[in-house]
């Protein structure tokens, strides 16, 4: 099963400090970026282009049509931020990342802001992180001590800061406009898009936004060339990319392998599901994603493939639950979280999550009715594509998608209460 690995941004995570500069350079660290200034701008993100890196943070968006919206005849600065405020639940592929190799990410940084004539990088974390955050700066230190950010890079006449911000801890401020307010210095909430950050992002100036793991695997095209990456994947989602997988495997973990891996393939590789039980659900992309099933165990983990199957691939985070779990104890135990996190800018996200749990509880009680099923629908169908952003779209996801494909648990009406199950439950729950 192993040979189904593709270790590019994870090979050398196991190494005694991976994470140091020295490490990072004996293994080839920084090549790509002193290949890449001598390179124009426009050619790295023609090569980026057609390579056909997609955005590794949910959306798949290309990233280097994205490098491309940026308008060089806007006199304003331009800024790179990267997204590292990883908290999609289920989602830990960019954590490791940045604890393992953080030079991949300063290295791809330079290659990216660069390609956008920017000379200030701000790489946004999560607050709550904080051995990630020290070790971010501890390698943006080293950088800087050996020349490769500051002034002239390499000697190459290009300057670079990069700047590690830290969060406060909120799930909203991964959202790319939640993110760019909460770095100015404001309360993060979105900003209606379009314009799009790229046009208009921080401080009014172009803006590209790009999660970790998009940056990080730019200076393997740029190292390998665009033939190497698209060699792997399938023909619209090219390339490796990180698994993360959780929940009733045997080995979770996070897993390295070409675009278009099967979720029956994850599962092998992640020890198969624990002893005794089967697969009931999981997630494709996290918890925003809508949940397949069994059924869904051999279409391809790429854009194309789980749409086709009704879902989304998002952040290619794979929770997986087997027959112990209750899918309407799921479904509240995830809306919750999107009602906790809603930022309360706009009504359909801020009312309807909180609907959606009030109802979801009568479920969990065992006090539903028929009729709340369609009830549930129908606030869902008043939340989804009318809110500001994405968030309350993932709690839509979570209620549709269970309902679909359990509907029979949440109309049974025999839901066994949490605390005749577990009583010490009852306080903790409600
Ligand atoms: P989106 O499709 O609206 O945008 C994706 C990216 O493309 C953005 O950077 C956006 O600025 C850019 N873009 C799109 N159209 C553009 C245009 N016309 N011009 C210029 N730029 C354009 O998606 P989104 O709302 O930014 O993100 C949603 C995704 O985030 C979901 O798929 C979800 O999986 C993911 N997500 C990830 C995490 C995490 O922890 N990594 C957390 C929550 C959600």
């Amino acid at each position: 099963m192993t040979d189904l690995l593709t270790p590019v941004l994870s090979a050398h995570w196991g190494e005694d400090n991976s994470w140091k500069l020295s490490r990072y350079e004996a293994n080839g660290g920084y090549e790509a970026a002193r290949k890449a200034l001598d390179m124009a701008p426009a050619d790295i993100i023609s090569l980026v282009k057609d390579a056909n890196l997609r955005g590794r943070g949910g959306a798949g968006f290309p990233t280097g049509m994205k490098w491309s919206f940026v308008p060089q005849d806007n006199p304003n600065p331009k800024y790179l931020v990267v997204n590292a405020d990883e908290s999609e639940p289920g989602t830990c592929k960019d954590m490791p990342l940045m604890m393992a190799t953080p030079h991949t990410l300063v290295e791809g940084i330079i290659i990216a802001a660069y390609a956008i004539n920017s000379h200030t990088a701000f790489i946004y974390c999560r607050g709550e992180v904080l051995h990630i955050i020290r070790r971010l700066q501890q390698a943006v230190r080293e950088a800087y001590a050996a020349g490769y950010l500051g002034k002239d890079i390499f000697g190459k006449g290009y300057d670079l800061d990069i700047i590690v911000h830290a969060g406060a801890g909120a799930y909203i401020c991964g959202e790319e406009t939640a993110l760019l307010d909460s770095l100015e210095g404001r309360r993060g909430q979105p900003r209606l898009r379009p314009p799009f950050p790229a046009v208009a992002g921080l401080y009014a100036s172009p803006t590209v936004v790009n999660n970790v793991e998009s940056i990080a695997s730019v200076p393997s095209i740029i190292a390998n060339g665009k033939d190497w990456f698209a060699s792997m994947g399938t023909e619209k989602s090219k390339g490796f990319t990180l698994y993360s997988v959780s929940g009733h495997v045997k080995n979770p973990g996070q897993f390295e392998a070409p675009m278009g891996i099967t979720m029956r393939q994850l599962i092998e590789l992640a020890g198969g599901i624990r002893e005794g039980h089967e697969l009931k659900f999981f997630t494709p992309g996290g918890s925003s994603t809508p949940i397949l099933t069994a059924e869904h165990l051999d279409i391809p983990l790429d854009y194309e493939g789980v749409a086709g199957a009704g879902s989304m691939l998002g952040t290619k985070a794979l929770q997986v639950f087997d027959d112990t779990v209750s899918a309407v104890r799921t479904a509240l135990r995830y809306v919750e979280f999107y009602k906790h996190e809603s930022c309360g800018k706009c009504t359909p996200c801020r009312e309807g999550t909180w609907w959606l749990v009030l109802l979801l509880m009568n479920f969990e009680k065992g006090i539903a009715t028929q009729g709340d099923v369609d009830k549930l629908l129908d606030i869902a169908d008043n939340i989804g594509g009318r809110s500001f952003c994405a968030l309350a779209d993932g709690a839509v996801a979570v209620v549709t998608s269970f309902i679909r494909h359990f509907r029979s648990e949440f109309e049974a009406g025999t839901h066994t209460p949490a605390w005749e199950l577990f009583p010490y439950e009852k306080s903790a729950v409600f």
